[in-house]
């Protein structure tokens, strides 16, 4: 099936960032999420990054206009009565995300696809919670969406290969390379990534290294474009913590036990750049060390 139609849950960072890539793609999007004053701050946020492209000369006026026009927010689910491909990219939670699957099938056309946006939770898992586990495939942007060039797709047993290949096209679509995974916990990159970054929370933790010295030594030792802490914070330690759970639940390892620091600062709702404070307090403008 060609996708024309998108719809995207959660009007978060993966969320906004996915909307507005399809947008610009000429896609139609129905942007959904808990309350009007999310989609709002969305909104503006979009129209934001959009204004950002303009004054660095990658996009005109009227591109920006013709853009948010594609965008159509509610927070009702019978905005996605006509979507082509709706993607989950709400909280990484998993009991929130089958509830959120169970009520959304009946507002559905039947060859709708559906896919998730999860950084790490089963899409078998998912998929079957569904009345389409055969038309549900899990396809997960990296954050930034607009910068990051991979997208993961990651099959549960029962995708079919329509959807499968609908899933590329429309990746493909967007001027995006996708890459296949199979379906274990948090797929390949953030199986990899993520314990780097618990690995870099033990370290402060045990005091090795303060969160300057930890983050400067990975990115002039390691090249890395970012230090592991810093890119926590960006990703949000709340979806960190969640993938670590997974990996340490779903492969029974204690090697992925995920690092009581990066709990703890969970638990405070230090969760990184969204809340301006997690190993760096962002509150003045300049990222300051929490530690
Ligand atoms: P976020 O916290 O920025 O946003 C989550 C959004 O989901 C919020 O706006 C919240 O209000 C909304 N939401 C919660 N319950 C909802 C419901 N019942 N219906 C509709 N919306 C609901 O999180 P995020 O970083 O955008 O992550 C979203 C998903 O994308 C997660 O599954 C995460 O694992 C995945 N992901 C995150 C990253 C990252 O770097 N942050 C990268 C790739 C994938």
């Amino acid at each position: 099936m060609d996708v024309h139609k998108i719809g995207v849950i959660g009007a978060g960072q993966m969320g906004l960032g996915i909307a507005q890539v399809c947008a610009l793609a000429g896609l139609s999007v129905a942007l959904n999420d808990v309350s009007d004053e999310r989609l709002n701050a969305g909104l503006a946020t979009i129209n934001g990054n959009l204004a950002k492209e303009i004054a660095r000369g990658k996009l005109t006026e009227g591109e920006r206009a013709a853009a948010l026009a594609k965008i159509n927010a509610s927070m009702s689910h019978e905005i996605f009565a006509d979507s082509d491909l709706v993607i989950e990219a709400a909280t990484e939670n998993e009991e929130l995300k089958r509830k959120i699957l169970i009520k959304l099938c009946p507002s559905l056309k039947p060859e709708a696809m559906l896919a998730s946006n999860t950084s790490s939770i089963s899409i078998t898992r998912l998929a079957s919670v569904t009345d389409r586990p055969e038309r549900f495939i899990g396809i997960h942007f990296m954050n930034p969406v607009p910068r990051m060039q991979l997208v993961e797709l990651i099959r549960g047993i029962a995708t079919d290969d329509a959807t499968f290949e609908s899933a590329k096209s429309f990746i493909a679509r967007l001027g995006k390379t996708s890459t296949m995974s199979e379906d274990f916990p948090a797929f390949i990159v953030n199986r990899i990534l993520l314990p780097m970054i618990n690995e870099a929370i033990y370290t402060l933790y045990e005091g090795v290294g303060s969160v300057d010295s930890i983050d400067t030594a990975m990115k002039l030792g390691a090249n890395h474009p970012m230090g592991p802490l810093q890119l926590a914070d960006f990703i949000g330690l709340d979806t960190c913590l969640s993938v670590m759970q997974v990996l340490h639940e779903g492969l029974a390892d204690s090697k992925y036990r995920p690092c009581p620091l990066l709990v703890k600062y969970v638990e405070a709702g230090w969760l990184g750049r969204k809340t301006q404070r997690g190993f760096y307090d962002y509150r003045s403008g300049t990222p300051v060390p929490t530690r």
